[in-house]
């Protein structure tokens, strides 16, 4: 791996530069390292680095990347035809200042198009076919415990009738009369630094050197056609939102001859009435009355796997928490189990029987004699409860 000098060092302005200074220092490099007046060697390669680096330093988008990340952060994200893209001669040159300026975009262009003599890449041959994504909608309960599940996908599948050419059986393609089947077609361009030639995609075939005469008519011509297949797909236990499943090979069928794209299943998982899950924990909540809370005793808590008793000790207060060890979802990769959070909250009856009543009055008289006198609460208490007699 070479290590890639730093876009400020490279157009030789302090990392402080505005936009117009590293503009005019790119102008003059450009002008210097151009391959169609530069031919000393390594001149399109130093032309490619000036131009990188301008792509980035004039964007600001990029720039705060970069400035942020360094060359990790931009070649993490942009390829170098993002980069190129925003290059404008236009902008850089002043339009006018060359021969009637038009004609020339960006310099983008100048490497994709072929205009410094690499050729594009042809696209004649096999092409892979298209990923699909699914979003599957599945329970909680599925997610913790896997099932096999069956859905119908719409994919395109290479025409039986002809076999993925395109051509109605029997005939076959022609090569383009247009490129002579190179897929390209050339013309010359002006730019800045004088006429080059421009190398594009024949629009006659757009690219495959070859045109079908007789189009299939169960295709028109396509090569493939749109399909429902069933999909039966095993979920594994422990998949959450956005867990992301490859089908290999159950996407769009390939042209001439290439291989299939995959089918992405997305897992969504839906909204669960009672739990919440947070990784692979549980999270639920569960009233109790006050009598189990201050005597304690056992109740019955639904988990993932059915219904299991849960010791609430004597004394529990409101909001406790309780931890059912391994009750919660089987780890994905394999690394054990969550556990499931139960919180208690006390139930206050809104209505009662007449003896629920004579027994809480009496608990009240009980409390209320207790309270007498401890402290300065109680006593606003029954200062409050006179003011309102
Ligand atoms: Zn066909
Ligand atoms: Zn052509």
């Amino acid at each position: 791996m070479t290590t890639k000098r730093d876009y400020y060092d490279i157009l030789g302005v302090k990392k402080t530069a505005g936009k117009d200074e590293i503009k005019k220092a790119y102008r003059k490099l450009a002008v210097k390292y151009h391959p169609d007046k530069n031919k000393e060697a390594g001149a399109e390669d130093k032309f490619k680095e000036i131009s990188e680096a301008y792509g980035v330093l004039s964007d600001e988008k990029k720039k705060a990347q970069y400035d942020r990340f360094g060359h990790a952060g931009i070649d993490s994200r942009y390829s170098q035809e993002d980069i190129f893209k925003n290059i404008n001669f236009n902008d850089i040159f002043g339009g006018s200042s060359f021969g009637g300026g038009g004609g020339f975009g960006s310099i983008f262009d100048v490497f994709f198009s072929g205009g410094m003599g690499g050729a594009r890449r042809a696209k004649k041959g096999p092409r892979r076919g298209s990923d699909l994504q699914y979003r599957l909608n599945i329970t909680l309960e599925q997610a913790a415990k896997g099932f096999e599940a069956k859905f119908s996908i719409r994919r395109h599948e290479a025409c039986k009738a002809c076999n993925g050419s395109g051509a109605k059986p029997g005939t076959s393609s022609k090569t383009c009369p247009s490129c002579g089947g190179s897929g390209q077609t050339q013309s010359a361009r002006k730019t800045p630094f004088g006429a080059f030639t421009t190398v594009s995609t024949c629009s006659n075939c757009r690219g495959e050197g070859e045109v079908i005469d007789v189009p299939c008519e169960k295709c028109r011509g396509t090569g493939v056609q749109s399909k429902t297949e069933k999909i039966s797909l095993k979920i594994p236990p422990g998949v959450d939102n956005g867990t992301n499943l490859r089908m290999h090979g159950k996407g769009d069928a390939g042209e001439k001859g290439g291989a299939a794209g995959d089918l992405y299943v997305v897992i969504n998982v839906k909204h669960h009435p009672i739990f919440e899950r947070h990784g692979n924990d549980i999270y639920m909540e569960r009233e109790i009355s006050f009598p189990l809370a201050a005597l304690g005793g056992d109740v019955e808590v639904p988990t993932l796997n059915g219904d299991v008793k849960l010791k609430v000790p004597a004394g529990t207060q409101p909001e406790t928490v309780f931890r059912l060890r391994g009750k919660g979802i089987k780890s994905l990769h394999g690394r054990g189990t969550g556990d499931q959070h139960v919180k208690v909250r006390l139930r206050v009856p809104k209505k009662m029987s007449h003896e629920e009543k004579i027994l809480i009055e009496r608990l009240r008289e009980i409390e209320g004699s207790e309270d007498k006198g401890k402290g300065i609460f109680s006593k606003v208490d029954q200062k409050l409860k006179d003011k309102f007699k």
